[in-house]
């Protein structure tokens, strides 16, 4: 039998979003519900896969089976494609797996040609509702099936706002889309060569190409890096008849939230725009009818849409985010899906549907996604700051969090300024999603159009970032170089602050504080988190005060600790690079002496935070070049502290250039060198370990001393006995019967390959991914992000391996440790440390694999419980 790649509406299912995608398969759900769906056909995302695999071609079986449903729908609808008498329009819309609001491209009207517009005004009576939908058409469908760029159309409909006098499109007559038809059709004409095509089924086919096409855009490729879409997955194509929302008065376009999706609150939420399409809403152009004034304009829509809401939101179990349309009084539902919603919205919600009984606990702690709590944790400005702060305006609140820089008014500007490490905010009439890039790199992103569901805002919402839209208050000057707003002028380079929370924006600079976690349904829903998952999360943290944030986060032990980040500071480094210039060992161990007691007091308080918990303090790994001295004041300063001249200095310096430091001296290979450092490490680790654990008899402290770099049996070897002969002493001389471990980074892949002979020694194993990342590929830690871009678009990597664990490669090499490791010590314990420990879908891995922790940075901590809690119960 051949392939099946077409399903109507009527064939489908909620359970089919693979096949279908999200759009499609819930289209499908909807009819088989009974709502108000103008029908239509999906076809598959396989048929996606199967257009790139054929070349970018849409292959006969597939145009085949297109027309074959096409005839369907028209037998459905009982109207014809491209007829002349009675005919059909249709829009054709992307739907992939996963929603990707924005990325992807769609067709309105498509099937009007100059015969059809007559035919349409005739039978309506409405000539001016079919011009515009002839004159929309032209513009989506050059967009995107042809490439030629809206704005160029847009020009055209500025000019003739502008001749005419007036500022929105609905007030243009109907003569006046019939000469913007003309137009459009010249301006087509002189760009593409050819007549624009009135073959509805050229069209159709064309526009299914472009969508499959649309897959593989720059903005879409970004963004599914972002959410961790893989580029296998392919998106379907949605052919829907027609409903219009531009007829007029008693027509429009809108969305609706069964939710508010920026607080969570149980409260419906709609925004219409009357007489528009769908685009309009989408794109921000014009400001939409708010609920309160639906409620009083629509009262029968209003009450229609509330009922569909509450069925779709019992029927999914979730928050519903829907478009619909109102064509001349009648409401129409185009799509639904679960929402984006703020993080805060995402704990409110799974949280209050506990609470209602519509879900259980282990629904809720899947319904959040674990990348959506940066959200919460990002930084807002304290009262204090907002006492004397200067309020300018006032937009909508779209995503929270709080943004201070520098205005930039485009995304390219945006990109550069963050690559050079400046604080930037991009201020923009409304955002397109070819913005996605600058938004990224933003603080946050303001826009003078918009509403809660603009693009800027939907986006914003899904990345975490501070977004602040429909400021209508903003007035770009002619040239877009300035704007005013609350009675000043603001050129790029000037300082503005805002509260994606609140919508305020301030002039000049606000101080950011840091993210407080003091809601309750996030501690609600991490409860439940931690009551399901089986791994331990630990944190990554150097200094007191990282450990103490990360506890208050729920991190269960420390790590890693890189001891030589405790000398980034102050005039710590002045001692370490004593240490770095020693060309004696008795020179070396003077250094070491000053270095002593400033890590002992530092680990006592490293212990002290974690409150019994365990703590991973990893010896020195220091590549050599970021601690010698390089300025002439600092090296006057070393000559000072050790009575060296500058020329004796120097020597040392040059003597310590190496061509590749992160392969250099570093790791275990330093006290290989000189063992008097892990002898200080080791007295520093032990004493601090004494004298917290005799100031707090009910907690039980357990150093685990950690050796790094790691790759051969006989350098474990070596390091350990330098750290148990110096450790048995100080405990013998304290009298203490302390217990403590020594165990090993696993970084170096000769390390993961000979893990059975390494367990031998190393009492537990914690993964160091980013070096072992940086080994096994080759790619220099520090240099591969001025390659990798090429290789997304050479699709050869999707995602940064750096960020994302490379599951294949790495990950291979990870459970050949774990299992060679637990081969020689079946109780070894093993965790990882490397960045990937606070990415979801790397924690996922390190579930399966049987890891006993993960540990990531602090502000990751709550990512991590959620994302472990998530496995445990995708993986039981
Ligand atoms: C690692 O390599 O993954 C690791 C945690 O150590 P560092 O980043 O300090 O090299
Ligand atoms: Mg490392």
């Amino acid at each position: 039998m051949a392939n099946k790649w077409v399903y109507l509406f009527t064939e489908g299912n909620k359970d089919m979003r693979n096949l279908l995608g999200g759009k499609g398969a819930n289209l499908a759900e909807m009819t088989n519900l009974g709502l108000p769906v103008p029908q239509g056909f999906t076809i598959t995302t396989e048929a996606c896969t199967q257009y790139y695999e054929d070349g970018r071609q849409i292959n006969d079986e597939i145009k085949g089976q297109i027309r074959e449903y096409m005839e369907k729908l028209e037998a459905i609808s009982g109207k014809k494609f491209g007829d002349i008498e009675n005919p059909l329009l249709v829009s054709v819309r992307s739907g992939a797996r996963a929603s990707m609001p924005g990325m992807m491209d769609t067709i309105l009207n498509l099937g009007i040609n100059e015969q059809v517009v007559d035919v349409m005004s005739r039978k309506s009576n409405n000539p001016r509702w079919a011009w515009d939908c002839y004159r929309r058409f032209i513009q989506m469908f050059s967009d995107v099936v042809m490439e030629v760029s809206k704005s160029k159309f847009e020009k055209l409909i500025d000019k003739k706002k502008a001749e005419k006098g007036v500022t929105a499109d609905v007030d243009l007559t109907t003569e006046d889309l019939q000469d913007l038809v003309a137009q459009y059709k010249v301006l087509y004409k002189n760009e593409i060569g050819s007549e624009f095509p009135s073959d509805a089924r050229e069209q159709l086919i064309e526009a299914v190409k472009a969508v499959f096409r649309s897959w593989d855009n720059p903005r879409a490729n970004v963004y599914r890096r972002d959410n961790d879409i893989p580029y296998s997955w392919g998106t379907a194509v949605n052919v829907q008849m027609m409903a219009f929302g531009n007829m007029g008065p008693t027509s429009g376009s809108g969305v609706a939230f069964s939710r508010d999706p920026a607080t969570g609150e149980n409260a419906f939420y709609a925004e219409v725009l009357m007489n528009a399409q769908g685009e309009d809403v989408v794109s921000g152009a014009r400001t939409p009818m708010k609920i309160e004034e639906i409620k009083v304009k629509l009262p029968e829509i209003y009450k229609e849409l509330l009922e569909i809401s509450d069925k779709l939101e019992d029927h999914y179990r979730d928050m519903q985010d829907m478009e619909f349309t109102i064509e001349d009084g009648k409401l129409f539902m185009l799509q639904c899906r679960n929402g984006k919603r703020t993080a805060k919205a995402a704990l409110k919600i799974a949280c209050d549907l506990v609470a209602e009984g519509k879900i259980d606990k282990k629904t809720a702690v899947l319904a959040v996604d674990p990348r959506n709590l940066d959200t919460l944790l990002h930084g807002s400005f304290s009262k204090e700051t907002l006492k004397s702060a200067e309020q300018i305006g006032k937009g909508l609140p779209a995503a929270p969090g709080a943004a201070c820089g520098k205005i930039v008014f485009t995304a390219l500007e945006a990109k550069n300024a963050a690559a050079k490490g400046e604080k930037v905010v991009l201020v923009r009439l409304e955002t397109s999603p070819e913005d996605i890039e600058g938004m990224k790199a933003a603080q946050g992103i303001l826009t003078a159009r918009g509403g809660m569901t603009s693009h800027a805002a939907v986006v914003a919402r899904g990345m975490g970032a501070c977004c602040v839209a429909g400021c209508s208050d903003i007035k770009f000057a002619e040239d877009g170089e300035s704007f005013t707003l609350g009675g000043k002028t603001y050129k790029e380079g000037d300082i503005i602050s805002f509260d994606g929370s609140t919508g305020n924006i301030y002039d000049g600079a606000l101080e950011v504080s840091e993210g407080a976690v003091e809601d309750e349904d996030f501690a609600k829903l991490m409860t439940w988190a931690d009551e399901f998952r089986t791994m331990k999360v630990r944190t990554n943290a150097d200094t007191p005060e990282d450990a103490k944030r990360a506890r208050s986060l729920g991190a269960e032990g420390i790590g890693l600790c890189r001891t030589e980040h405790m000398f980034f500071e102050g005039d710590r480094i002045d001692a370490i690079r004593e240490m770095i210039v020693a060309d004696s060992r008795e020179e070396r161990e003077k250094a070491l002496d000053k270095i002593l007691p400033l890590q002992q007091g530092d680990f006592e308080q490293l212990f002290e935070a974690m409150e019994g918990n365990p703590v991973t303090i990893r010896f020195l790994d220091p590549p050599l070049h970021e601690f010698v001295p390089k300025t002439e004041e600092d090296i006057e300063k070393v000559c000072k502290n050790t009575g060296k001249t500058a020329e004796q200095v120097r020597a040392v310096i040059e003597g310590l250039v190496e061509v590749n430091p992160m392969m250099g001296h570093r790791g275990c290979r330093l006290p290989i060198a000189y063992p008097e450092i892990a002898v200080m490490q080791t007295k520093a680790v032990i004493r601090a370990a004494i004298k917290v654990q005799n100031a707090h008899a009910d907690w039980k402290i357990v150093p685990e001393i950690e050796v790094p770099l790691v790759g051969i049996l006989k350098e474990m070897q070596f390091v350990k006995k330098i750290i148990v002969e110096t450790a048995d002493a100080e405990l013998k001389a304290a009298g203490s019967d302390l217990k403590y471990e020594v165990g090993t980074m696993i970084e170096i892949p000769r390390a993961a390959l000979t893990a059975d002979e390494i367990a031998k020694e190393a009492e537990f194993f914690c993964f160091g991914t980013n070096d072992l990342t940086q080994m096994t590929f080759g790619f220099s830690r520090d240099d591969a992000g001025k390659f990798l871009d090429s290789y997304y678009d050479a699709k050869v990597l999707e995602n940064d391996p750096f960020a994302k664990l490379d599951t294949e490669g790495v990950g291979k090499l990870m459970k050949m440790a774990v299992e060679l490791g637990r081969k020689t010590n079946p109780n070894l314990p093993v965790g990882i440390c490397g960045e990937h420990g606070g990415d979801p879908s790397s924690v996922e891995f390190c579930h399966e694999i049987g890891l006993d922790y993960v540990s990531c940075s602090p502000f990751r901590v709550p990512i991590a419980r959620l994302a472990a809690a998530q496995a445990a119960i995708v993986n039981k």
